[in-house]
């Protein structure tokens, strides 16, 4: 079957990268913060934003939800559409607030992702970043880097696609998720991203 393909690509990553401990957060509402605010931009900006509102005691939910937008605004400028991301962040710590993490938590896996989507600024990749690195349930995370990296070694198909097929090779383990999409986005930073195919352990899997 085409879909074993992908747990011997795992191996190939794992051998090639080592672990990678993915996310790098110190608690579950930084995870939702850096996930919202990493979309259309890079890491460092990301960082650079946590570490701001950090300093401003800003990465707790009840703090964030009454948080001035100026000053909210300000913080997130350097990750781009600020004026977006700073009310949105403020919607989801709002929503986290009123319902309480931990009840949210606890949903069944495939509600928890329909929750996340129903809030404003959350798709697919942020919903399920949420869902597998702050709630810790198993739901793969599918990315640009992971499409490409499929699309090379011959597996085509949309987002739901390419998550119904890792989720159907894969067992069912947060960790195994967790660790899977951590070394697609290392790899490809350091493969993909500098033109290295010529050197890509993956080139000739089937
Ligand atoms: S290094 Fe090149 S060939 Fe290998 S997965 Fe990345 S883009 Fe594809």
């Amino acid at each position: 079957m085409k879909y074993k393909i992908l747990c011997r690509v795992y191996d190939l990553l794992f051998d090639e990268l080592g672990p990678q401990c993915w996310w790098p957060a110190e608690t579950a509402f930084e995870v939702i913060v850096g996930a919202m605010l990493t979309q259309q931009t890079k890491w460092a900006n990301v960082e650079k934003a946590i570490n701001g509102l950090k300093e401003h005691g800003l990465i707790e939910v009840p703090v964030l939800a009454e948080a001035d937008i100026e000053l909210l605004e300000n913080l997130v400028k350097c990750c781009g559409f600020y004026r977006q991301k700073a009310s949105r962040l403020k919607e989801v710590a709002g929503f986290f607030a009123e319902q309480g993490m931990e009840t949210v938590f606890s949903m069944p896996v495939e509600d928890l992702r329909k929750t996340m989507l129903s809030l404003k600024g959350i798709g697919n990749e942020t919903a399920d970043s949420i869902v597998l690195y702050a709630a810790e349930k198993p739901k793969f995370v599918i990315d640009a880097y992971t499409t490409r990296m499929m699309k090379c070694i011959g597996i085509e198909g949309n987002y739901m696609q390419l998550q119904r097929m890792f989720e159907a090779e894969l067992p069912k383990d947060v960790g195994i998720y967790k660790e899977y999409h951590a070394l697609i986005v290392e790899y490809s930073k350091a493969y993909c991203g500098r033109n290295r195919c010529n050197e890509c352990i993956l080139k000739g899997i089937e």
